[in-house]
């Protein structure tokens, strides 16, 4: 039986089995992790404990409890406005990537601060390098255009002694690159992350923000609320999604043995289409395209690589 403080609002099918999120939000257990998080809990409609999913200052506060309940943080905060993540289909991402990993050397889990990843456009959450170091001990270079973001992203590492160990954030100078100038020559990655802004321009990004706040029932019209999503410039670039991932696939080959695999988080199903002739005349040797649910959103990570399996392998 399943605790009776736990949500089925939060319950999420198809999470990776070590996502600790897959059986929904214990709030008893939240609210003992961050008392903060206390006023916001109220009844769901079925009558188990939830949260106003509209209600930006909620949102944060839960996503504040689920950091310090799971993700080892003591405190987390977001400068106004930025992206909240919804943590459960972030960490998917870092175990998903855990077993890309772990199947070039014989299913053995990586672990240690021997593996390097990077982590492409952090944001001010800094929710990949929080959980990778967390649930693997993995170093990460986290890497940022926007430098309010990267500010808040490193406030958040030095206030954490693990984190400050193993995490370095570099400031990207140059929007349109994505490798190039943050990583060091014949510097070595075994992963690298990306969540890439996927609207095309600020108009669309601000229409998928109004669409997302519908959807949540939201009824305030507070900025606050509309900034809600993240900064229209978290969330857009030139080509959307695709013009991102285009960039990324072309500097992947100017330095092909800078990350064991590339991967990123790949929004719409149909943009595959459009970057895999891109992997082919790249010469990636391995392309693979990783399934993930949350209920009912599906999601795709992106995955390739320009080294033989033995070249890639962690041996850590
Ligand atoms: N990783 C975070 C934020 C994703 S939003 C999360 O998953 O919640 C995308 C982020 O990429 C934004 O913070 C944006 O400022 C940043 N970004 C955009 N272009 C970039 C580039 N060329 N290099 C690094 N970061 C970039």
């Amino acid at each position: 039986m399943p605790p009776r403080s736990l949500s089925p609002s939060g319950f999420k099918p198809g999470l990776h089995p070590r996502n600790p999120h897959r059986h929904g939000y214990d709030f008893a257990l939240l609210v003992r992790a961050s008392p903060e998080l206390a006023p916001f809990v109220r009844p769901s409609p079925r009558g188990s404990p939830s949260i106003d999913f509209a209600d930006p200052a909620a949102v944060t506060a839960l996503n504040r409890a689920l950091l310090q309940a799971h993700h080892g943080l003591r405190e987390w905060s977001l400068p106004p406005g930025y992206l909240c993540p919804a943590v459960p289909g972030r960490v998917d991402y870092v175990h998903h990537v855990a077993d890309l990993l772990a199947a070039d050397r014989g299913g053995e889990l990586p672990h240690g601060p021997g593996v390097r990843a990077l982590d492409i456009g952090t944001g001010a959450n800094c929710i990949y390098p929080i959980v990778g170091t967390h649930a693997y001990g993995w170093r990460f270079v986290a890497t940022e255009v926007d430098p309010a973001a990267l500010a808040a992203a490193r406030a958040i590492v030095a206030r954490h002694p693990h984190l400050a160990r193993g995490v370095e954030c570099r400031l990207q100078r140059t929007p349109a690159h994505i490798f190039r100038d943050v990583i060091a020559p014949g510097e070595r990655f075994h992963v690298s992350f990306c969540n890439p802004p996927f609207h095309g321009s600020p108009a669309e990004a601000a229409a998928g923000t109004r669409r997302k706040r519908r959807n949540l029932g939201a009824s305030s019209r507070s900025e606050t609320v509309l900034n809600f999503g993240g900064q229209p410039a978290e969330l857009w670039c030139p080509g959307g999604e695709v013009g991102f991932l285009r960039r990324m696939i072309a500097e992947s080959t100017a330095d092909p043995a800078s990350c064991g695999w590339f991967t990123s988080l790949v929004s719409k199903a149909e943009n595959l289409e459009r970057l895999r002739p891109l992997l082919a005349r790249a010469k990636a040797v391995e392309v693979r395209v990783i399934g993930m649910a949350q209920g009912q959103k599906q999601s795709r990570i992106l995955a390739w690589t320009f080294l033989p399996p033995e070249a890639r392998a962690i041996r850590a």
